[in-house]
């Protein structure tokens, strides 16, 4: 394993070049094998933590042709923030030592399109737990739908997902002084990336801390 500690610079180059390997079709699906596979037995340092939407089709290692050992994942549907999404990206960050959080939205979102659904006056109750996961995400509906003058039936779901991708990010530094710390004190960036699912393509949509490789 190599034990240089890469820049979150070097480390999001790297994931830009995989993504666009992707796009092209010609991935090399790298450090998947069994000799990986072996060295990493003994323990982990991946080179980025990812928080991303569960959506089956944004799978990570895939989309950044990365390997075993490459990324920390946190997944949930409509990737909101919650204590235990921040405890696992602190642990990336503090034990694991991972340089680089990727925030990981994309279009066509299935909970952003439920927040927007949610806000209609007609719209009928969801299920408790559904709610509870997809309620964060309409403050982003609702900032959207005054700035642009538009209700649940026309407003525009891409403009709410970047909102909400945002919100996401502001909400890890408010709720993680040890992450915030470490972005402050240049070990750490985070990049909020709104990914395009029939391209494929990775798009960074803004980026806190210094990601020059
Ligand atoms: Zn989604």
């Amino acid at each position: 394993m190599n034990d240089a500690h890469p820049t979150p610079g070097i480390v999001w180059e790297e994931m830009l070049e995989g993504n666009a390997r992707f796009v092209s079709g010609t991935p090399r699906h790298p450090r998947q094998n069994v000799e990986r596979r072996h060295e990493l037995a003994g323990g982990q340092r991946p080179r980025a933590a990812l928080f991303g939407c569960s959506d089956s089709r944004l799978a990570a290692e895939i989309i950044f042709d990365e390997g075993l050992g490459d990324l920390f994942v946190v997944r949930n549907a409509g990737q909101v923030i919650s204590d235990s999404v921040v405890g696992s990206l602190e642990y990336a960050i503090e034990v694991l030592e991972a340089p680089l959080i990727v925030v990981l939205g994309h279009d066509e979102c299935g909970a952003v399109r439920a927040a927007i659904d949610s806000t209609a006056l007609d719209a009928p109750a969801l299920p408790a737990r559904i709610w509870r996961q997809i309620a964060p995400i309409v403050p982003a509906v609702r900032r959207v739908q005054l700035a642009h003058g538009t209700t649940a039936g026309n407003v525009d779901a891409e403009l709410v997902g970047r909102e909400h991708l945002r919100d996401t990010v502001n909400e890890l530094l408010h709720s993680s002084e040890l992450i915030s710390v470490a972005v402050a004190e240049g070990r750490v960036a985070i990049v909020g990336v709104n990914y395009r699912l029939a391209e494929g393509t990775a798009v960074p949509d803004f980026i806190v801390g210094d990601v020059s490789a």
